[in-house]
């Protein structure tokens, strides 16, 4: 058995922008889109006057690899985000993460799995509301059934980080204890020791880790007002695959692609506001700011040569491998169009422009 080393194109951050609807309440309350869409991936953002300057107004234009405007479906972010590259390369052997970034509301929880209603229930799976997550599995096994020279092994895991705490999504019965992140001199990387990892043989396999750990998200986050807000989710597929060669030689690969529901991003900011103590701000402005500065690292290639600080947040500690250049990253930023949310909607376009 012969193991790979894959090497990762150049353009490994890909970075799109989807941006939501206003909702009906916003509406009703006469709010209105600051955002316009010029085309060849850009977005135009008027965040209105300055106060000091009265005939000053504030229009900047962004470009991004792809922009989804409001009337975008779950279906075209499957189609057009990049996500089934990832996939494929996933099934390559490359370690892949997608995240979504944005602000509390943006919807980031949206574009991955869809309204969390949705999985009270088992969900029809014809359902229009299923998110990235459940249509990148559909993928995924279409693919593999094609793959008929190849045997493939799936594994999923789902976890929570929350103050720079990992929490095991699937199994919650051991009182939510911790779990440790552990350096692995074997395999190179980091791994969460005692995870709870589901061998997945059917794509229902898939689903159920998806519904369950989903569940198990708004259990939690009845215990806190903004639990979501203050937290980011790791959903995991492992492919391991054996190809067979000529003269009984196998091919062994081992890809993954990391599904990220990030914090909220207003987050970095709410460092000292009420409620919040400086511990937990500080923790979860660090796996946020420390996300942000890993990317912008890896963007420039010049500083590509250079130190970047993975071991400083969980997440990143996590995620790691596909950020270092094993792999490919998609970043999905989503923006709100509505003027009350301009400032938030302006530092994201920022952070992704930057990332980009
Ligand atoms: P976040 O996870 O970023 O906090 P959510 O995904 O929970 O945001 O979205 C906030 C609200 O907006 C939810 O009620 C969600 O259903 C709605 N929403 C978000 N994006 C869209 C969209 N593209 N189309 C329709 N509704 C959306
Ligand atoms: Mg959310």
């Amino acid at each position: 058995s012969t193991g790979s080393e894959p090497s990762t194109p150049d353009d490994n951050v890909n970075v799109v922008v989807r941006v939501r609807p206003l909702s009906q309440k916003e509406r009703q309350a006469g709010h209105e889109s600051i955002l316009q869409f010029p085309g060849n991936g850009q977005v135009m953002i008027d965040s209105g006057r300055d106060s000091g300057s009265r005939n000053k107004t504030n229009v900047r234009v962004f470009t991004y690899n792809v922009v989804f405007e409001p009337g975008a479906t779950q279906d075209d972010i499957l189609d057009y985000s990049g996500i089934k590259r990832l996939i494929e390369m996933a099934v390559e052997g490359f370690s892949c993460t997608a995240f979504c970034y944005g602000q509390t509301g943006s919807g980031k929880t949206h574009t991955l799995t869809g309204p969390p209603d949705l999985f009270q229930n088992r969900p029809n799976p014809a359902d229009p509301r299923h998110g990235l997550i459940f249509r990148a599995f559909l993928y995924l096994f279409q693919m593999l059934k094609s793959r008929t020279d190849t045997h493939f092994v799936l594994k999923a895991s789902f976890l929570e980080i929350y103050n720079e705490k990992v929490m095991d999504l699937l199994n919650t019965g051991s009182g939510r204890k911790p779990l440790t992140v552990r350096w692995s001199k074997k395999s190179g990387g980091f791994f969460v020791e005692n995870l709870f990892t589901v061998d997945c043989e059917e794509l229902d396999d898939l689903l159920a880790v998806l519904e369950e750990g989903m569940r198990n998200r708004a259990v939690g986050s009845h215990q806190m007002n903004d639990h979501s807000s203050r937290s980011h989710t790791i959903l995991t597929v492992h492919i391991i695959s054996e190809q067979k060669m000529e003269g009984g030689i196998f091919i062994s690969k081992h890809g993954k692609i990391n599904f990220v529901d990030l914090a909220g991003s207003e987050m970095t900011k709410k460092t000292m506001s009420e409620g919040t103590t400086l511990e937990e701000a500080n923790n979860i402005n660090k796996s946020l700011m420390v996300l942000g500065y890993c990317i912008a690292s890896l963007s420039d290639s010049k500083k590509k040569s250079g130190h970047i600080p993975y071991r400083d947040s969980q997440l990143t500690k996590l995620l790691a491998d596909s950020l270092a250049g094993k792999g490919v990253t998609l970043m999905i930023a989503c923006v709100s169009p509505a003027q009350y949310n301009h400032a938030e909607t302006l530092n994201t376009l920022r952070y992704a422009f930057r990332a980009k």
